[in-house]
């Protein structure tokens, strides 16, 4: 039952120091009002990487207060656009000159496969920069039509102060997915990272005001939800509230936000994302797309693909498959080449995916590969599989967000549409077949944000990405998430002479 293991005992040291530890406020790192700070932990060993500022509530209102004057006296929003995005260019050459810095921050941080941080998620950061940077000069207005004599414009402006609140399973990607935009249209913001992995967001932070950035631009707060999150989510002087994270954490988002001063909100949540094998695909193909749409960053993705089902037809062939292909999957210390997953972000959450791998033996699933922890130090968990798994059972609804595949059985295309959205998510999905009319008909029924055909996983800087229902509110990435930092303002002035 046990995967490939490597290297778990003995943690290679990480080719990086840590430079930035505390709160980046108004251009300067300055240590928290209380002066209190809280330890970050190497996922390998669960040792201290490092004390960071704990900033709290006075932290937030400090921020918030700078952001504040740097949103309403500039420079940041009365730039020329020309301007902003040249900073923004210049920010994402930095990232590429110091990809393999933050890389390494980044995986000893989360713990994530180095390569995957330094050929994946790095070279997407500065691509998602360079994106939103392209957008930077080309957010304008219209001239609409009225109905009588006068001349209407619509304006697009900024939206003024972002707070922005972001998780730890895609640290520095999310940082993009955030920044990127709220900077692109000219806002100004207070970012909170994750307490897990709070490293690489003061890394980026410093070297985006290294690119000219002016200070109070971007502030970073890092700290805890309850205390330093919720005070952004809810306080006065915030215009907007962007978040990706648990549902649960999403709703009281949304309930500060309303209680506080009806800011904007986009909120990115969890999924149970459907991942669906047509029984004429090649079903080797459909294993290994399925397997990595699981198990990619160590089963900890919003749209991973946790519910696999698979035609009757191809089911027992995909199983074995599958389990083997799980067996064969290399865990191991994230700066050993070639290792495919590390270990999980911390131990409530290696806790919380052992509960669930008992609740799928105790509810009658078939374990078919895995079931445990992998070494005895950190948090490492092998690649699980289970088979038999029923629709009502709490790891076919939950999200497990871990290294643990469920492979459930359908008989037919209108059956495993109505499984497929029996869900209170709707993140993603990801179909599998050569067969036009079954892809067009699940494209359009299943009630997802993204649906992939014959592929996963793709999160390109333009591709809108956001979920249906309780996945959450908005799109982040591309032309939409640029709306959801911009206000509009009608104008309206009457014309002498209609005809001209
Ligand atoms: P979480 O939602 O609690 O944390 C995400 C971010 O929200 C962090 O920065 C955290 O400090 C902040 N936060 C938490 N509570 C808050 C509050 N009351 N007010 C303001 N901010 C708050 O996620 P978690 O506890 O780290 O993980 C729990 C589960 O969340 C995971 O098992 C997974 O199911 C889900 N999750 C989803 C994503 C995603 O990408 N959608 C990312 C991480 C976790």
């Amino acid at each position: 039952r046990f995967s490939t293991l490597t290297a778990i005992e003995d943690p290679v040291t990480p080719p990086v120091e840590v430079k930035y530890t505390k709160l980046l406020i108004n251009g300067q790192f300055v240590d928290a009002a209380s002066g209190k700070t809280f330890p970050t932990l190497d996922p390998r060993t669960g040792e201290v990487i490092a004390h960071v500022a704990e900033g709290d509530s006075v932290d937030i209102d400090c921020a918030v207060k700078v952001a504040r004057k740097a949103f309403d006296e500039g420079p940041w929003p009365k730039m020329t656009a020309y301007e902003r995005s040249r900073i923004l260019f210049k920010f994402a050459d930095l990232i590429d000159e110091h990809n393999d810095e933050l890389a390494a921050l980044e995986s000893w941080d989360n713990g994530k496969p180095f390569e995957q941080s330094a050929k994946e998620e790095v070279p997407l950061l500065s691509r998602t920069i360079r994106y939103y940077a392209g957008w930077a000069d080309k957010i304008h207005g219209l001239i609409v039509p009225g109905d009588g004599a006068h001349h209407v414009q619509v304006l697009r402006e900024p939206i003024g102060v972002a707070g922005q609140i972001i998780p730890w399973n895609f640290p520095l990607v999310m940082f993009a997915w955030k920044v990127g935009p709220a900077l692109a249209c000219g806002n100004t913001v207070v970012l909170k990272p994750a307490e897990q992995t709070p490293l690489t967001a003061l890394y980026a932070a410093a070297l985006l005001h290294e690119a000219g950035l002016p200070d109070g631009v971007l502030n970073v707060v890092s700290g805890f939800g309850p205390t330093a999150g919720s005070a952004l989510a809810g306080h006065m002087e915030v215009d907007k509230i962007a978040f990706t994270g648990s549902t649960g954490a999403g709703k009281i988002i949304q309930e500060l936000a309303a209680k506080s001063n009806l800011k904007s909100v986009t909120l990115e949540l969890g999924g149970k994302s459907p991942f669906i094998v047509m029984d004429d695909a090649n079903v080797d193909q459909a294993v290994e797309l399925a397997h990595s749409a699981l198990f990619h960053n160590q089963g900890q993705c919003c749209c991973a693909g946790s519910r696999t089902f698979v035609h009757e037809r191809v089911y027992d062939e995909f199983v074995e498959k599958a389990k083997a292909r799980a067996l064969k999957r290399v865990v191991g210390d994230p700066f050993k080449q070639g290792v495919e997953q590390g270990p999980q972000i911390d131990e409530e959450q290696f806790s919380k995916i052992l509960e669930y791998i008992t609740s799928g033996i105790d509810s009658g699933a078939t374990l078919v590969a895995g079931g445990g922890r992998a070494g005895n130090k950190g948090f490492y968990i092998q690649p699980t599989v289970f088979s038999d798994v029923k629709d009502e059972m709490t790891i076919a609804q939950e999200e497990i967000f871990g290294p643990v595949q469920t492979i459930l059985k359908f008989k037919n295309l209108n059956e495993v549409i109505q499984r497929a959205n029996a869900s209170p998510y709707g993140l993603a999905a990801g179909v599998f077949t050569n067969n036009l009319n079954n892809a067009n008909t699940l494209m359009r029924a299943l009630r997802v944000g993204t649906v992939w055909i014959n592929c996963y996983n793709l999160l390109d800087a333009a591709i809108p990405f956001g979920g249906y229902k309780m996945s959450g509110i908005g799109r982040e990435k591309g032309m939409d998430s640029l709306n959801s930092y911009l206000q509009v303002k009608a104008v309206i002035t009457p014309l002498e002479n209609h005809a001209w």
